[in-house]
């Protein structure tokens, strides 16, 4: 259900999604287990946030008899993590939808200014046709997010949606006001950024404790 206060964010509350994101941001989990959780949150997020793909009816043959069975419509779907802490999204999701392809958006923030600056992009062609999941852990200033959208769009894609453990206010309300389109899909809104743009109370730095680099 969209959220009463953002109508652009879903907040998945699953049990299960709100359990593992509590061990996530405890201080002393390990790198091995935020990885795998990260992982299997994505997949529980997938799982949610696929559920309105269209299907169109095929043929099948069980070893019985003749059936009619449905398969997601359209061309494959893209996964586009935001590098470098996206990646760890895609593990988890790929393995629900192996067909996937990924694409590659890098984008930093620069240190004083927060301002972001593409690096790296790279998408399968056919965007046009394509439902593109953008990744990354943490939407925080949004200003990642809104750039790495507004690229996507650039190369041609219409149909993006946002996917991200822990969400800002901030976050989503710049992301929505830029792209009031692209639906974003959270397992948690936390309270707020600290002015170095961490999410409070958030789980630290995603990619550092994703790739151990802390
Ligand atoms: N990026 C992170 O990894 N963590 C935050 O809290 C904000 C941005």
């Amino acid at each position: 259900m969209p959220h009463p206060t953002f109508p652009n964010l879903t907040v998945l509350d699953h049990p299960l999604i709100q359990h593992k994101i509590s061990i996530l941001r405890d201080r002393r989990t390990s790198t091995r287990d935020f990885k795998q959780l990260v992982n299997e949150i994505a997949m529980l997020m997938a799982f949610e946030v696929t559920k309105d793909l269209p299907v169109v009816p095929v043929d099948v043959e069980t070893p019985l008899e003749q059936t009619r069975g449905y398969q997601v419509a359209g061309k494959k779907l893209v996964l586009v993590p935001i590098l470098r802490a996206g990646l760890g999204m895609v593990e988890g999701i790929a393995q629900l939808i192996p067909s996937a392809r990924v694409g590659h958006i890098g984008i930093y923030r620069e240190h004083d200014t927060l301002t972001p600056v593409e690096y790296y992009f790279k998408i399968p062609a056919g965007g046009d046709a394509r439902d593109f999941f953008v990744l990354d852990p943490m939407l925080a200033t949004g200003g990642s997010a809104v750039d790495a959208v507004s690229a996507l769009k650039k190369a041609g894609a219409q149909r993006i949606r946002f996917l991200c453990l822990v969400a800002s206010p901030e976050g989503v309300g710049k992301l929505g006001a830029a792209h009031p389109d692209v639906p974003v899909y959270a397992a948690a809104l936390d309270r707020a950024l600290n002015d170095k743009g961490y999410i409070l109370p958030g789980l630290g730095d995603a990619g550092d404790r994703l790739f151990g680099t802390r």
